[in-house]
């Protein structure tokens, strides 16, 4: 089973395709924003043979998209917003949570028999201590899948990746833990790809600096999420895993509002199977369902 293939799904909040204007921080970055200088109505030049499926966010409900149904439905193929008849903000509530626990992706892969399946990105001490009353679509899914959370441990071991890459926000809380390149995240981000079937990272400070509109912090986060992807591309077997990349709602991609906008997102596709991602997906409950056929295609081929 050495060479079977894998799949790496880059979860990135709130970013939308946008116009090119001032509003718009990517247009600002040029080529420093690549693979996310993409723009309405032009056709994007993508590297590492990147491929594009604008993806519909709004799903057929009123209203702006939001994260807790966007996530819920990235994360199982279920249409959340019109199970619900409406966009959830923040947190998933208890129906949403009876959506993950039953059909999450992690839950879909293991019942397709795919094992080796993880959630990159590490949690802190106080998680574990002080559970939170409200948790994340991502963490109700591997939590309903009886996965394990990546610790500090695991990070200080270069086993994990926190949701500032950088561990920039980590050393300002006082935790002892290195400072990192996008770079040398990506190389741990790709070791973590390459050892598992199903990987998912998750960030989403994209969406905060949207909500603040701080073209300074938007600037410095898109440059260095760029970086990221781009180094970690680079170093995964591309003939082997298919690396995704998808967000739940626009919004860092137009500073002139403090809302998500209305905008499609960027579903990115690169490696072995990026042509079925691109057929497959047209909105976001279609991430899932492509991944899984990715993944089931692929081991059938294999068998
Ligand atoms: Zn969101």
């Amino acid at each position: 089973m050495s060479h079977a293939s894998s799949v790496l799904l880059l979860f990135v909040d709130g970013l939308g395709i946008g116009t090119r204007g001032a509003h718009n921080p990517l247009a600002r970055l040029g080529a420093e924003a690549s693979p996310f200088d993409i723009f309405d109505g032009e056709e994007p030049a993508l590297p590492f043979g990147g491929v594009l499926a604008p993806t519909d966010a709004r799903l057929g409900v009123e209203g702006r998209p939001q994260s807790a149904s966007g996530q819920t439905t990235i994360l199982t193929g279920t249409n959340a917003p019109a199970a619900l008849g409406y966009h959830k903000q923040g947190f998933p509530n208890e129906e949403l949570r009876e959506i993950i626990n039953a059909h999450s992706i992690f839950l879909q892969l293991k019942r397709a028999g795919v094992e080796e399946i993880t959630f990159a990105n590490a949690y802190t001490p106080r998680f574990f201590n002080a559970r939170p009353r409200w948790v994340s679509a991502t963490t109700t899914a591997v939590e309903a899948a009886g996965l394990s959370f990546r610790t500090l441990e695991d990070l200080r071991a270069g086993r994990a990746v926190y949701q500032d890459f950088t561990n920039g926000m980590l050393i300002a809380s006082g935790f002892d833990v290195e400072q990192r390149t996008p770079e040398e995240a990506a190389e741990v981000l790709a070791r973590v790809a390459a050892e598992n079937r199903f990987t998912l990272y998750e960030y989403f400070l994209t969406d905060r600096a949207g909500h603040a509109q701080d073209e300074e912090a938007a600037l410095r986060i898109l440059a260095n999420l760029a970086r990221l992807v781009r180094a970690t591309l680079a170093r995964l077997d591309l003939s082997r895993t298919t690396v995704v990349l998808t967000s739940d709602h626009g919004n860092v991609e137009d500073l002139s509002t403090r809302s998500h906008t209305l905008n499609p997102v960027p579903t990115l596709a690169w490696g072995a199977a990026r042509e079925t991602v691109r057929r497959r997906v047209s909105d976001l409950s279609h991430v899932t369902p492509a991944i899984l056929e990715v993944l089931g295609e692929r081991a059938a081929q294999n068998a």
